[in-house]
């Protein structure tokens, strides 16, 4: 979500968005690396389906 917001910032700014005169490249950049750094997010879904799924079932997910 605040990749999304930040990207929509930058849209607004234009170029300028891109440009070093605003911080938005950097929140940009940072939060992108968020997406990898703490595990992809494939896996952080993984990790909330198999934590949903087990209220569910007996079983081992
Ligand atoms: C800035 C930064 C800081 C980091 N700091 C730390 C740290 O402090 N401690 C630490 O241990 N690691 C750290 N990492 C490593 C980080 O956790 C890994 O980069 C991350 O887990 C992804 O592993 P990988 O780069 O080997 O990519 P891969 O494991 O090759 O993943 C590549 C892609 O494959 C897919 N994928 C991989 N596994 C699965 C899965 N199980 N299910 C579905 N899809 C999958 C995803 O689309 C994923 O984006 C850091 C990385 C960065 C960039």
């Amino acid at each position: 979500m605040a990749l999304k917001v930040v990207d929509e910032a930058i849209q607004l700014h234009g170029a300028g968005g891109i440009s070093q005169d605003t911080p938005l490249a950097a929140y940009w950049m940072h939060l992108r690396t968020l997406r990898l750094a703490d595990g992809p997010d494939a896996v952080h879904r993984r990790q909330v389906a198999r934590a949903e799924l087990r209220k569910h079932t007996q079983e081992k997910i």
